[in-house]
């Protein structure tokens, strides 16, 4: 599959502001934030997206929710609520092809989506 730039952000070869690592993914603040919190977090594992998803990827992804949880409670945005987002192909607007969790926070989102 094609590189993305996610796995330049992964290799370190171009700068991100990342505020988690672990063995199996990062989180990093999006370069275009559409809320005061805007994060991507994505598996070191390069997968599409959702529809590429194989059933072992379960636990990884279901990992990448708990690191979204984790940084929400750190970043105090239980209360006030966060809205977690994958993007799934270009009609719902996914432009990087390497799975990835919005968590987007910090302003009234409104329903449904554009
Ligand atoms: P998608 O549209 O695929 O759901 O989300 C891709 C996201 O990646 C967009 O919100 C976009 O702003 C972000 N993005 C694209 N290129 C870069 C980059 O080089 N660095 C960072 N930090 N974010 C990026």
């Amino acid at each position: 599959m094609a590189s993305t730039v996610f796995n330049k952000i992964l290799r370190k070869e171009i700068p991100a502001e990342i505020v988690h690592e672990d063995e199996l993914c990062i989180a990093f603040c999006d370069i275009n934030p559409q809320a005061p919190t805007h994060v991507l977090i994505i598996p070191r594992k390069e997968i599409q997206g959702i529809n590429a998803m194989a059933d072992e990827d379960v636990p990884l992804v279901g990992h990448l929710f708990r690191v979204a949880r984790d940084l929400a409670r750190a970043g105090g945005l239980e209360d006030g609520g966060y809205r977690l987002v994958i993007n799934t192909g270009a009609d719902a607007g996914q432009t990087v092809f390497h799975l990835h969790v919005h968590l987007l926070a910090g302003r009234t989102l409104t329903w449904p989506p554009g």
